[in-house]
């Protein structure tokens, strides 16, 4: 079998990610966390989604997941519009998602293959196809050689590769990622940004929320800013900051790259979009509310 994450898409041109003026106003909030913010992400696009604490990253990542509605505007995502998605339908749509978080959120007391093993089992996928695909992700992610670790016996950078792979096994056309490296020192966070880097390069589209600022300069991507629940810059190739908060420091420490290693993607023969139907009477309720919770808040 050859497993590659993220695929070639459909020939049909579907809509990624589309934000039309879409406001979010959380029942408790004064000020909007989500102001009119509107932007469209291509199909196999790296976006880094920046800005302070508060700035409104999560609450844009957790609009995507329709984990919140949003107040007004229109959110249309892989050719969805998500405000007339019925909950009903949300499970199977969020089988096109994978979600990485700050803090891993790894099953303690499972081994490595069975956090990412789950991910399938959830899904209903046979064993047989379990026992190829955990390896190969886990391969993809430089942690061919840990499946039977249990999750403290991993270092924090190996624990988030074991969680990218828990989002990355199910082929999702898009992996949000809020503040991945956020627990992580630069050197791992860099091998960090290699997999996500590859796993883009093989097809998935990235969106991730960061307050890195050498990574984002680093990786030279489109950056988004957000100020206060605005999107106060959109730029390809960007840098972490031009007009919010100038930067005068530039990190010159950053590029070591110990744990970095190269990972090789194969082609995968499938597509991961055509397997999106929300009409099928297979997309039933499976829930994976317990990888949907983006914020601060713990689980
Ligand atoms: P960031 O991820 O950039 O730190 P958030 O999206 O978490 O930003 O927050 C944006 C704003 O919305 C903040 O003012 C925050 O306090 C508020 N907020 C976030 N989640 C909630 C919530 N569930 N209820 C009320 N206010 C919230
Ligand atoms: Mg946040």
């Amino acid at each position: 079998m050859s497993l590659r994450v993220g695929a070639r898409l459909a020939p049909r041109v579907i809509t990624m990610i589309r934000f039309e003026t879409v406001s979010k106003v959380y029942r408790s909030g004064n000020r909007p966390a989500l102001h009119e913010a509107t932007l469209e992400v291509k199909p196999g696009e790296f976006v880094f989604l920046v800005g302070a604490s508060g700035s409104g990253k999560s609450s844009f990542l957790r609009l995507i997941l329709r984990e919140e509605r949003a107040s007004a505007g229109l959110i249309h995502v892989l050719g969805q519009d998500l405000g007339r998605l019925s909950n009903r339908k949300v499970p199977a749509y969020r089988r096109n998602l994978g979600v990485v978080f700050q803090d891993f959120r790894l099953l303690p007391t499972k081994t490595v293959f069975d956090n990412v093993a789950f991910a399938l089992r959830v899904l209903g996928q046979s064993e047989a196809y379990i026992h190829d695909a955990v390896p190969e992700v886990l391969g993809l992610v430089g942690l061919g050689n840990k499946e039977n670790r249990l999750p403290h016996e991993l270092s924090g950078g190996e624990q988030q590769r074991v969680a990218i792979a828990r989002a990355v096994v199910n082929k999702p056309a898009i992996l949000l990622a809020d503040e991945p490296t956020g627990n992580l020192d630069p050197a791992t966070s860099a091998g960090i940004m290699d997999v996500l880097r590859n796993i883009n390069a093989a097809g998935t589209t990235v969106l991730m929320a960061t307050h890195d600022t050498a990574i984002v300069n680093d990786m030279k991507r489109r950056v988004v800013e957000l100020s206060e629940g605005r999107i106060i810059r959109d730029e390809a190739g960007g840098q972490y900051q031009t007009r919010a908060n100038p930067i005068v420091t530039v990190d010159d420490s950053y590029p070591t790259r110990a744990d970095s290693q190269p990972i090789a993607i194969e082609p995968l023969d499938f597509d991961p979009i055509p397997a999106f139907d929300p009409m099928s009477p297979t997309s039933e309720a499976i829930d994976l509310s317990y990888l949907d919770r983006i914020g601060d808040e713990p689980l």
